[in-house]
């Protein structure tokens, strides 16, 4: 099934930041007002979720006409749950895969664009001259993640979403709705709780947000690279476990740190987002609470997978590699 997405998806994600780039730098020479959205955040967020339960509803009904082998593995049969998890794998219309599309383009691409909506909203309330250091952390941060997304764009198709579960309110809510709206909180909360940051916890910040992006970018690569093609040269130095689905596992190596490297990286990062809030109000925190605790979901539903399709060469690694995210906690 890689193979065959591979062949037919497009990976134009980064030149679709670079085209919308392009047309947000060109309105704002032209003086287009952007504290628009930022008085109208909500009227916003609610268009873009009523838009998503339209999209839901169409994408449960063209799965009852889609042909089993199209279903996704998650799906279950339960009505409402299939509703909700997505019943098609990976719907399309012609060629234009719409899962995929809405992966990252829409809601990564709208997340680094309220940002800057925020950078330019905290310049017009507070009267500055130039954005908060704090402001500026928190928008190159996000934006790094995002533009490494777009970049690495293929390795998306090793990922549970696009191999695994189907497309319906879950991941369009989630894509189109939570991704942009609420991974944006931490710009929004600093346009009304501004933040002095000193430079040495700016620095510390940095290095926290490096180590995070060395960690995730590292796991994520190596696997990418090792499920397209097991005999690189480049991952020759690395160790696996044969499984009798004969694929095999990574056993050293990121893989070999923890059972989800990829997820701590992601945690650290989401750690040095929150920090340039300062420590006055938990609400900043907000997206690294929340995303621990979709990670443990996460991994425990990955686990359950693995489980049933390696057997005990799954256990074998459990065994080898004992800590799930956090290594000598969890
Ligand atoms: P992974 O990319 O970790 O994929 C899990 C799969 O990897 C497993 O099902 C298995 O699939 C394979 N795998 C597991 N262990 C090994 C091993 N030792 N060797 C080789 N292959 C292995 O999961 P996700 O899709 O959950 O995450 C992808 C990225 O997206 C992560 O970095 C995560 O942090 C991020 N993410 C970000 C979110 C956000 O909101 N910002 C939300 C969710 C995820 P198989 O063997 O079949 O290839």
């Amino acid at each position: 099934m890689l193979n065959y997405l591979e062949s037919s998806t497009r990976d134009n994600g980064f030149y679709a930041f670079i085209l919308t780039s392009a047309v947000i730098g060109a309105s704002l020479f032209q003086g287009v007002e952007f504290h628009y959205v930022y008085s109208h955040f909500l009227q916003f967020a609610l268009g873009a979720t009523v838009f998503c339960v339209v999209l839901s509803v169409y994408l449960y009904m063209r799965s009852l006409k889609a042909p089993r082998n199209d279903l996704s593995p998650a799906s279950s049969g339960n009505a409402v749950y299939d509703f909700f998890i997505g019943r098609e794998l990976n719907p399309r219309i012609g060629t234009f895969d719409l899962k995929y599309f809405c992966e990252l383009r829409p809601g990564l691409i709208g997340w680094v664009v309220i940002n800057l909506v925020m950078l330019l909203a905290e310049m017009k309330i507070q009267d500055r001259a130039i954005p908060s250091l704090a402001m500026i952390l928190v928008n190159s941060f996000q934006l790094l993640y995002v533009v490494d997304a777009l970049w690495n764009e293929e390795a998306l198709l090793t990922t549970m979403d696009i191999i695994h579960d189907g497309f319906g309110f879950m991941l369009a809510f989630g894509d189109l709705v939570w991704v942009p709206f609420i991974y944006s909180f931490q710009a929004f909360y600093l346009v009304s709780h501004p933040n002095e940051v000193s430079w040495p916890m700016a620095s510390l910040i940095i290095v926290l947000k490096l180590c995070g992006y060395v960690i995730f970018r590292g796991a994520n690569s190596q696997k990418n690279a090792f499920r397209k093609n097991p005999s690189d040269p480049k991952l020759a130095h690395l160790k696996t476990i044969h499984t009798s689905t004969g694929k095999n596992l990574l056993v050293s190596g990121w893989w070999g740190f923890v059972r989800h490297p990829n997820y701590l990286g992601d945690l650290i990062m989401a750690l040095a987002w929150s920090l340039p809030c300062g420590f006055n109000h938990i609400l900043p925190y907000f997206y690294v609470i929340y995303f621990t605790m979709l990670l443990v979901h996460r991994e425990a539903r990955d686990e359950y997978h693995c489980k049933k399709k390696y057997g005990v060469a799954w256990e074998k690694y459990c065994q080898r590699v004992p800590y799930r995210i956090f290594p000598y906690i969890y």
